[in-house]
């Protein structure tokens, strides 16, 4: 079945060991991929995960990465019917320094002194060139 066929591409790989349960990786997941089973991080279904990464920069543990190996390729209607049947809220996320927020601004996922934070496109030149 044309479902179950796979090919070498980008997916998410969850580090177990350092996976500690918070959850915070459910939200910035677009695609429903990843669910919270028994304390630990999970791809629910490989077609599910599109291994765009944007989940990355929010672990705290840097539990999170993109691995290139065989893995059923991603399904973007299986992701959207996953969506609704977790009835998933949509979430906005903000920039940490203007607060403005996603859906008048472009956000990128950042790191500082061990926080994951969001920061917009116009707020970026600023913490790059001080
Ligand atoms: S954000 Fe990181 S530590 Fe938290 S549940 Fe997701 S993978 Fe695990």
């Amino acid at each position: 079945m044309l479902e179950h066929q796979t090919k070498s591409r980008q997916i998410v790989r969850i580090d177990e060991e350092l996976c500690n349960g918070c959850g915070v990786c459910v939200s910035p997941c677009a695609e429903g991929a990843i669910q919270i089973i028994s304390g630990k991080a999970r791809v629910l279904h490989e077609e599910l995960c599109d291994g765009a990464g944007f989940c990355l920069g929010v672990c705290p543990t840097g539990a999170l990465s993109i691995e290139v190996r065989e893995a059923v390729a991603f399904d973007e209607y299986a992701a959207e019917i996953e969506m609704e049947k977790w009835g998933k809220p949509y979430i906005e996320q903000t920039c940490h320094v203007c607060g403005q927020g996603e859906d008048s601004r472009i956000l990128l996922p950042c790191r500082k002194a061990g926080a994951s934070l969001w920061v917009c496109t116009r707020c970026l030149p600023v913490l790059i060139h001080g």
